[in-house]
């Protein structure tokens, strides 16, 4: 008797244990994941086990004198439980060691399935309750069934843990573990003293309690996450701190060169050598402006600011174009260059052109770049559905260059990724031309790829389907002129508007051959002024000005009704889409700095009425 009070007040103890367990638990922010869950309902089947232990243990005080039918009820409730105890521990170690969502969101089914048949069977096999020296003894067919689950389930438990054997230090079987060693020790008990029932409840509730303590507290699960956003955060610096020490080795390259040149040209006295030393900083800063935009391109393409602007176009024209501009590269080596289109190639299509461009001309220059004898082909083909009005585009790029070697095919489309940079170390490259490449490939929803042979040439493929506007060829316009013909502008007045004083110097230098009359501004105040007193036939308008920026001074211009002038956007900010934005304030064009020739001289002659 003395006995039975004793464990009685041991499982009251192990209530009162569980349930602070569970009040700590469930006050504190948890993830909602299956892991967190289950302990969740592993903690809610303990108390119930709890309590229907103890009822039970009540039930069957000697001087109670229960009605046998209702200890068998509260013997049976008890055994539900436990049941449903080794069913939730059982599923918590397949969702361990299986360590795949949805497998184990099928087997959750299995096991309600499972459960519930169990359940059943309980309920309805027949249970006897003896009392043996003043405690009393459950025995009979519902018993044994309990035993048997409890065996599976043991089973099945050494079984996850033998599957996944290589993972026997995971914390997370600590409570298996503890199952084993505790049951084969409730179990010995038991047999010994086959009334000593009260001794199963605290050990399972000590299970649940080193449990909490050990894997499943949320605060731990807190901290393992905030490691994890922790390493997150490192990983992205780390990449951002190579990417700038990238970055800047790629950027002092050309640099180094324009430094060092223009400190020769200032010594020399010999016409023709400084012309040669002009040329190489020509090509530096060339340089430096392809590594400077392929830096912006990338930073706008991984913050998602890149997006797709349609226009139409003729693609016949566009890739001549392409084809223009890789010619002068290859024009001192034996290379063959051949364009084949596809006769099926419709004449206008719709889709971000510039994009198109960029990546077409990408693959054009590292075939230009990384060949030195043999052919080039450029190759579109299309596969047209007129019934959905889009065209399949697949242009390839076939080079008998230097060839990739195969385990580096998969490295080029990466970062600053260079391959062979003992072979390329004349040939000039950022390493960023492909991963520019592959991300607006993958923007306009197309799909690009490699084939290459190392040492005997590379085929790159680009898929990308576009919209058909008409079928029909147009007729191209007259070839644009390589050099440069200046027409006389003598007369006419222009003004130049920007807070740098070396831009001022280089946007009036590159308009001298004009023969304008040119003024300069510093500020859009003075520009005011200046505008105020003399009618210009152009002006140039920086857009990045203190005070007054180049939009503002653009209104304050724009006040006077009998302001005509033609105003061209200025500015540094050559991010796509541009040209609408500043046409849609109010400039009638825009040039982007630094200032490209040609295009200066397209804007000139069509605001001052030359060709
Ligand atoms: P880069 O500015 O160095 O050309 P890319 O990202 O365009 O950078 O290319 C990455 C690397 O892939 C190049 O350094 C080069 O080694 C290799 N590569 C790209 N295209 C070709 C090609 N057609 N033939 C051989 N190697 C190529």
């Amino acid at each position: 008797m003395e006995n039975i009070q004793g464990f009685l007040i041991l499982n009251v103890y192990a209530l009162l244990l569980i349930i602070a367990v569970s009040i700590i638990f469930f006050s504190k922010k948890r993830q909602k994941q299956t892991e967190d869950q289950t302990y969740a309902q592993f903690l809610i089947t303990n108390i119930a086990i709890s309590i229907s232990g103890l009822v039970l243990g009540i039930l069957v005080a000697p001087n109670l004198n229960t009605n046998p039918g209702i200890i068998a009820i509260a013997n049976k409730i008890y055994l539900v439980c436990l049941l449903i105890w080794i069913a939730i521990l059982t599923f918590y170690t397949f969702y361990i060691s299986l360590n795949n969502k949805e497998k184990t969101n099928k087997l959750k089914m299995f096991f309600y399935i499972i459960t519930l048949i169990s359940i059943a069977i309980i309920m309805c096999l027949p249970i006897n309750v003896e009392m043996i020296n003043n405690a009393a003894l459950a025995t009979g067919p519902a018993i044994v069934f309990t035993y048997l689950v409890f065996g599976i389930g043991f089973i099945t438990q050494l079984m996850c843990i033998i599957i996944d054997h290589k993972n026997l230090k995971n914390k997370k079987y600590i409570p298996i573990y503890l199952l084993i060693v505790g049951g084969v020790i409730v179990l010995i008990v038991q047999m010994m003293y086959p009334t000593l029932n009260y001794l199963v409840n605290p050990a399972l509730i000590y299970i649940a309690f080193i449990m909490y303590h050990t894997i499943e507290n949320p605060d731990l699960n807190h901290i393992k996450e905030l490691n994890f956003a922790k390493e997150q955060a490192e990983k992205a610096n780390r990449a951002k701190t190579d990417f700038l020490s990238n970055m800047s080795h790629e950027i002092r390259t050309p640099l180094n060169a324009i430094v060092g040149f223009s400190e020769c040209m200032l010594d020399s006295t010999d016409l023709k050598e400084t012309k040669e030393y002009a040329g190489d900083i020509v090509d530096a800063s060339k340089q430096l402006l392809e590594i400077v935009n392929g830096i912006l391109d990338i930073s706008k393409i991984e913050a998602n600011k890149v997006e797709i602007i349609p226009k139409n176009y003729n693609p016949r024209e566009v890739f001549d174009g392409l084809r223009k501009l890789v010619l002068p590269r290859i024009k001192e080596k034996p290379i063959e260059f051949k364009m084949v289109f596809s006769p099926d190639l419709p004449g206008i299509l719709r889709g971000d052109v510039s994009k198109v461009k960029q990546v077409i001309l990408n693959i054009l220059t590292n075939a230009a770049k990384y060949t030195d004898k043999g052919e080039i082909v450029f190759n579109v083909n299309c596969i047209n559905r007129l019934d959905t009005k889009t065209c399949l585009m697949y242009i390839s790029v076939k080079d008998t260059g230097h060839g990739i070697k195969k385990e580096k095919l998969e490295t080029i489309f990466g970062k600053f990724e260079r391959i062979d940079e003992d072979k390329n170390t004349t040939t000039e490259g950022t390493g960023l031309g492909l991963a520019i490449t592959k991300s607006l490939v993958d923007l306009m929803g197309g799909r690009i790829t490699v084939f290459s042979k190392y040492g005997e040439g590379s085929t790159f493929r680009v898929y990308l389907e576009q919209e058909i506007v008409s079928m029909e060829v147009p007729k191209t316009e007259e070839a644009e002129e390589d050099e440069i013909n200046y027409t006389n502008y003598n007369g006419k007045k222009i003004l130049i508007v920007d807070d740098s004083k070396i831009n001022l110097k280089v946007a009036e230098t590159l308009m001298k051959p004009y023969n304008f009359e040119i003024d300069t501004a510093i500020s859009g105040f003075e520009a005011l002024e200046k505008a105020n007193d003399k009618n210009y036939d152009l002006i140039f308008m920086d857009i990045m000005m203190p005070k007054m920026n180049g939009v503002e001074t653009l209104y304050k211009l724009r006040e006077h009704e009998d302001f005509t002038t033609p105003v061209i956007a200025l500015t540094a900010d050559a991010i796509e889409g541009t040209d609408e934005k500043y046409l849609s304030v109010g400039f009638n064009s825009y040039l982007s700095k630094p200032i490209d020739r040609k295009l200066l001289n397209k804007v000139i002659n069509k605001y001052l009425g030359g060709k």
